[in-house]
């Protein structure tokens, strides 16, 4: 009615209501962070609804993470005073798994296939590399992973890459066979890798229009946020999902699938708006094309372009601060954010000692904060590389800052948790040879390589899957210890496929109780509580969690099936775990961050080789892609912005000492008040961090193996005091930290440090600068230090 139209533009400027209230073929909606993008397309879709202008079944909407469409979803439920049933709101992953369940029966796949994750395509290359002896030619698994997806991302396929390939070149040629194979070794497993997803579903609509046609009818809006982040494949898919309808189709398909979109004859393509903003495109490393959203009005003739201007998230000098940082972008259409809300804090920038002093500062400021009325929801923590959230956990415990991290695949790469799914993978898909030669002899069973591939070589001499190799493993001529091993674990195999049966008298079991019977008869989690390594313990307790994750899901999903368990495992991605942040304190890379807004914002290792990091400086177009990463990282603050760095960085297995980051001296210094660090005056570095155990937030996200041992040491007592200013960088830091020069120490050798006495020296590993000393102390435990600047002398 008129008056929720009136509370759909209500305080709205100009340029957003024309967003809201535009009708028509393509709508480009391009602005700079945070001016309202995506609250434009949720209040677009609202409108539509609310004007009955579309069925909810008839709106596509798509989103960068599954996380982003949750929330887009509730606003327009709470828009809408009601939850809309029936839109897809989701990413393009999901959107696509959706459909390929529905129709990967068309093209020789079955509805149970198995969505294999990056580390499922490198273990499957590695074999192929091996079987290969490609590695002799100098193929990689992560060079040959990274040029198939790109050309996947680029739909091509083994075929049309061979077309182009120059077979004079042996490696070419290699190639070729290595994507062949792993190609076929997909298909045979009844699996997609992360971009057949997109791209299959792209080939599936080429294939079969009457499937593609269905899909045109049915969505008849589509809307895409972060346009700026796709690539060619999801682009392509975009174009295939709004061309017309023709006059003369069959609505049959149609009508077996159900679907309520019109179904007149003839339909013009669907209405498309995308929203986006190049100077925060982060992901051309995964084929992300800005050209896109560049050539939008090319490639959707008719399409109309609004800009919007007006920031609404952050303060003035936020603002000032991203503008300056991004416009050293050149290539670019200069646009300045802006804001009424006026100046605000200064943004704070502190450089430590160590990545666990720049923790430190970042837990204090928290305490503050959280003091002083900032709820600990409103503060985010954003690092560049995952590695970089040990010291900040590690002080976090410690300080009961109660935190989450986002982006939680964590959970699911470990080998327990690799295990386990496995074994659910082999019940779902009796083809997913590798799943079932994963679990064969885990745990323990005497089943050894030579008869995994034995039963790998039966399974294709007779065209049959691997698990019925398994079954008829008596006929391969093994020893009875081994073939009654293998039946026995078939055995199991074939009870669980019972209970998930969709003709089961009672209905087919819920996840948790298939898991339960695998977990308990394949002795998996006794052999783990047996077992001697000291994370074995921890392990177990991994497996429990999956259990319970399974026992959520059942409640959140009445009528969930294992496929569709397994589904939502395959698409947790980065900024997944919505799970509950509501009284935490969220930690992320800035990849993460995207589309977020925090009141308080810490970035944290603004320094060189993080941000830029050292992988991408010498790649064209890098320095400017993580110039937009760290424009990212600014404009999800609202009200506070804290810069932070640290002067020596423990990354890659080694302490260096690090510099301020390039992009630092971008922001006029009169935006930055600088702090030192205010723990000089005590020894701080050195403390075994107590009780890490305790008080850890609940969760799978947080890592549970955090040792003290793990933790380089620094006295930082006799260290000086960090710079304040800008002008004082880098040279005071590579000069006045202590140095120790070329001290030579030896295993055997017996040193005294300042603050954890006298000790023995263990091992010496690394070089030059980066040597670090592992030490066994006489009252202070085991350290590892870094032999330039450690307070250490030989006696
Ligand atoms: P990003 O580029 O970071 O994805 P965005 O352009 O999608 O940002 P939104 O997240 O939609 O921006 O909006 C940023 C903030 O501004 C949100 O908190 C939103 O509620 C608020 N906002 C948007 N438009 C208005 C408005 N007209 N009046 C008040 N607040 C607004
Ligand atoms: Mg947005």
């Amino acid at each position: 009615g008129a008056s929720f139209h009136d509370a759909l533009l209500d305080g709205l400027n100009p340029q957003q209501r024309v967003a809201v209230e535009y009708r028509g073929p393509a709508l480009l909606i391009v602005a700079g962070a945070g001016s309202g993008k995506t609250s434009v397309l949720t209040r677009r879709i609202a409108g539509l609804i609310d004007s009955r202008e579309a069925w909810p079944s008839q709106i596509l909407a798509i989103t960068f993470t599954n996380k982003a469409a949750a929330e887009m979803r509730e606003r327009v439920g709470a828009l809408l005073g009601q939850t809309a049933e029936g839109m897809w709101i989701s990413t393009f992953h999901s959107a696509c798994v959706r459909i390929l369940r529905r129709e990967a029966e068309n093209f020789g796949f079955t509805k149970s296939f198995t969505i294999y994750d990056s580390h499922d395509s490198r273990t499957l290359i590695k074999r192929i590399i091996k079987d290969l002896q490609a590695d002799t030619f100098g193929f990689t698994v992560s060079g040959v992973a990274g040029k198939i997806s790109k050309l996947k991302n680029e739909l091509a396929d083994a075929d049309s890459y061979a077309r182009t390939a120059n077979f004079n070149d042996p490696q070419e040629e290699i190639f070729v066979e290595i994507f062949r194979q792993y190609t076929r070794s997909l298909s045979a497993a009844n699996a997609f890798d992360f971009d057949d997803l997109i791209g299959q579903t792209v080939y599936l609509f080429r294939a079969f229009p009457q499937v593609a046609e269905t899909y045109r009818r049915r969505f008849r809006h589509i809307l895409v946020d972060e346009y700026q982040d796709t690539n060619h494949a999801q682009y392509a898919l975009i174009r295939e999902l709004t061309l017309p309808v023709g006059e003369n189709d069959d609505d049959s398909y149609a009508l077996v699938h159900g679907f309520d979109g019109q179904r007149t004859a003839g339909l013009p393509g669907a209405s498309l708006t995308v929203v986006g903003d190049s100077d925060q495109s982060i992901y051309a490393f995964r084929g992300a094309d800005i050209r896109n959203i560049v050539e939008f009005e090319r490639d959707f003739p008719g399409a109309t372009t609004v800009l919007l201007e007006q920031n609404y998230r952050s303060t003035q000098n936020i603002l000032t601060a991203a503008n300056a940082v991004i416009s050293n972008n050149f290539d670019r259409k200069d646009k300045k954010l802006w804001t009424d809300v006026g100046d605000g804090e200064k943004i704070i920038g502190f450089t430590g000692y160590s990545g666990h002093d720049e923790a430190q500062f970042v837990a204090d400021e928290i305490a503050t904060l959280h003091e002083s009325g900032t709820p600990y929801k409103d503060v985010a923590v954003f690092y560049r590389t995952n590695a970089q959230t040990r010291a900040l956990e590690e002080i976090f415990i410690r300080a009961a800052v109660p935190y989450r991290v986002l982006g939680g695949t964590r959970f699911y790469e470990r080998a327990e948790i690799k295990d386990v799914l496995a074994y659910l993978i082999a019940v779902a898909n009796p083809f997913d040879a590798m799943a079932l030669r994963r679990i064969l002899n885990t745990p323990k069973r005497g089943i050894g390589p030579a008869t995994e591939t034995a039963l790998a070589v039966f399974a294709e001499t007779n065209e049959v899957s691997y698990r019925d190799a398994m079954r008829r493993s008596s006929e391969l001529g093994l020893g009875p210890k081994v073939t009654t091993a293998i039946l026995d674990l078939a055995v199991l195999l074939d009870e669980a496929t019972a209970l998930i049966d969709p003709d089961r008298a009672e209905g087919p079991a819920p996840v948790s109780e298939v898991l339960a019977l695998l977990l308990e008869r394949s002795g998996y989690v006794v052999a783990l509580r047996a077992g001697r390594d000291p994370q074995d313990e921890a392990r177990a307790e991994n497996v429990e969690e999956l259990l319970a994750v399974t026992k959520e899901f059942a409640k959140n999903n009445p009528g969930g099936q294992l496929v569709d368990f397994l589904t939502e495992v395959s698409l947790v991605a980065a900024a997944d775990e919505l799970d509950d942040t509501s009284g935490t304190v969220s930690l992320m890379t800035l990849h993460t961050a995207k589309g977020l807004e925090y009141e308080a914002v810490f970035l944290t290792g603004v320094e060189e080789d993080l941000l830029p990091h050292r992988m991408s400086a010498s790649e064209p177009g890098g320095p400017a892609e993580e110039r937009r990463l760290f424009y990212v990282g600014i404009t999800r603050a609202r009200k506070r912005l804290y810069l932070s760095l640290a002067m020596t960085r423990a990354q890659y297995g080694e302490t260096a000492v690090a510099m301020p980051s390039r992009y630092l001296q971008e922001i006029p210094a009169d935006l930055i008040d600088w702090r030192q660090s205010p723990g000089m005056a005590t020894s701080r570095g050195g403390t075994q961090p107590r009780a890490l155990n305790a008080n850890r937030p609940g969760g799978f996200s947080t890592r549970s193996s955090i040792r003290a041992s793990d933790s380089l040491s620094f006295s930082e007592s006799s260290l000086p005091p960090a710079p304040r200013t800008k002008a004082e960088w880098p040279n005071r830091i590579t000069a006045q930290v202590r140095d120790n020069g070329d001290l030579e120490l030896q295993p055997g050798d017996r040193i005294r440090h300042t603050d954890f006495g006298e000790g023995r020296v263990n091992a010496v590993t690394g070089e030059g600068t980066k040597r670090v000393a592992h030490v066994q102390f006489d009252a202070a435990g085991s350290k590892k230090l870094l032999i330039k600047i450690a307070p250490i002398e030989k006696i």
